[in-house]
């Protein structure tokens, strides 16, 4: 039994950890904890920020055991795995024979059940929507029901509930899915820093017609003339070149740094920030820059450091996450980013992403069509609480939302609002399964 904590390390409230390996372990590990402790929930690699991987009871059933494929036919992509397989050891054995994820969201350290519960998006939100729309088959297994298959034909509503339905609707002990084909393993990339906001509006437009990836980072610190400027990425799977006889298909390095130990303050503050973000800024001094690049440091630049949520000290830090619509995305984000700006506080890296309109089959799924931003901010509780309000009310008022898996702070009210289809998961929740989430926002 080890403790587990978030991945933002707030709240601070350790989970015991319940290990289970097999399917068929799942009953009795979920009954062992519910005679002592009322309730559970799903525990996958721990990637989410908040408090939505955090059961009530603070009891988790651990599902990084199961992590077996079960079936796989290498002619089409289709592939059946265990939930608590992860995305970095399903590279491993598609890549080097010409798949790879449908989509991935900014870090491989993540669990397929933990992906389908937070119906996660990447940078080709555009293109291919969320996770769960590539999602054909799942097995859930319920403390009143038992193993359930579900699907688009087969009891649709557990699997609407299930995909992005923020693991309430049951332990998903499997996942079908279609992973899609590559020729090489890396990515043609272009990288344009841009001086404004309007210009990441523009170069949103025009690249989401010719790439699959894109994404922006953004100088969430800069003020007055510099205010909104970044670096905007476009990446498409390279082709294999028709000449050459090597392989194309490699895995990445797996080397890597790891903060070694817990600082007692935050290393995060306004003048390293500062520092940074200026130094990242100017770090390219061309406008523009085509390469072609591996693809691990494309979609995981922060894999490379193990454990880096440590560099926010102790006390850890929360991510705040806004989708706004598209009608009001340049209004909005520019406000946000004002009112962040005059608060001094942030992180290194502020995401811009601009989602597409594919819905997902996921009730509770997050992104709509519209700008997406996401950033960091160190745990100082009055400070976070003072910005986050102003924040909130700039997203709600334009129907905006925040995203469940990163969130430590959003009200019942505005979760309510934003997310009007929770009470068909609450229908559908498993009496057994809450988490301290769920019961902040609904209870
Ligand atoms: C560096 C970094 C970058 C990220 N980038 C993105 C991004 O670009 N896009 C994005 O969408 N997300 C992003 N995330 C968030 C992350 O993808 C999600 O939080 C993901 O769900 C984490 O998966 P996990 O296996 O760690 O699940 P956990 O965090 O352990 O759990 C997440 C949820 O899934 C449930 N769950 C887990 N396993 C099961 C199961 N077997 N059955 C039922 N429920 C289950 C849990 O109960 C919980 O509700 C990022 C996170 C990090 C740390």
């Amino acid at each position: 039994m080890a403790d587990l904590l978030s991945w933002g390390r707030y709240p601070y409230r350790p989970q015991q950890s319940h290990a289970v390996f097999w399917e068929m372990e799942v009953p009795q590990t979920l009954q062992n904890i519910i005679e002592t402790a009322q309730n559970t929930l799903a525990y996958g690699l721990g990637r989410s920020y908040g408090d939505s991987c955090l059961a009530v009871s603070n009891h988790v059933v651990m599902t990084q055991g199961m992590d077996r494929v079960l079936a796989v036919d290498w002619q089409t992509g289709i592939i059946l795995v265990q939930a608590g397989l992860s995305f970095a050891a399903i590279i491993e054995m598609a890549l080097p024979r010409g798949w790879f994820l449908p989509v991935t969201p900014g870090t491989k350290f993540v669990t397929v059940g933990g992906a389908v519960a937070n119906d996660v998006h990447g940078k080709n939100h555009h293109v291919m929507g969320t996770f769960g729309q590539h999602v054909r088959r799942l097995f859930v297994y319920r403390s009143d029901e038992g193993i359930v298959e579900c699907s688009r034909q087969t009891r649709p509503d557990l699997f609407a509930a299930t995909i992005g339905g923020l693991g309430l609707s049951g332990i998903i002990v499997a996942v079908e899915f279609q992973l899609r084909a590559v020729e090489t393993s890396d990515i043609d990339q272009t990288s344009i820093r841009f001086g404004g906001l309007a210009e990441f509006f523009d170069l949103s437009e025009s690249h989401d017609q010719t790439h699959e990836y894109t994404v922006a980072w953004v100088d969430c610190l800069a003020t007055g003339s510099e205010a909104g400027r970044g670096h905007f990425i476009a990446g498409n799977h390279a082709k294999r070149s028709a000449t050459s006889a090597q392989n194309e298909l490699l895995l990445a390095s797996s080397k890597k740094l790891k903060m070694p130990f817990d600082p007692p303050f935050s290393l995060v503050n306004s003048l390293s920030l500062r520092m940074f973000n200026t130094l990242y800024y100017h770090r390219q001094q061309q406008k523009i820059i085509n390469s072609r690049v591996s693809y691990d440091p494309f979609f995981y630049p922060l894999d490379g450091i193990q454990q880096w949520n440590r560099m926010y000290g102790r006390a850890g830090f929360q991510q705040y996450q806004c989708v706004i619509p598209q009608s009001a995305g340049r209004d909005t984000i520019a406000a946000i980013m004002q009112e962040i700006a005059k608060s001094g506080t942030g992180s290194f890296l502020a995401v811009l992403k601009q989602c597409g309109q594919m819905t997902s089959p996921g009730l509770l799924s997050f992104p709509l069509h519209g700008v997406s931003l996401a950033l960091d901010f160190p745990q100082i509780e009055q400070k976070n609480i003072q910005l986050f309000s102003r924040l909130d009310s700039l997203v709600h008022e334009v129907g905006g939302r925040l995203y469940p898996a990163k969130d430590a702070h959003m009200s019942a009210v505005h979760f309510q609002q934003a997310y009007p289809q929770w009470e068909q998961i609450e229908a559908l929740r498993d009496p057994k399964l809450l988490s301290q989430f769920w019961q902040r926002v609904t209870q």
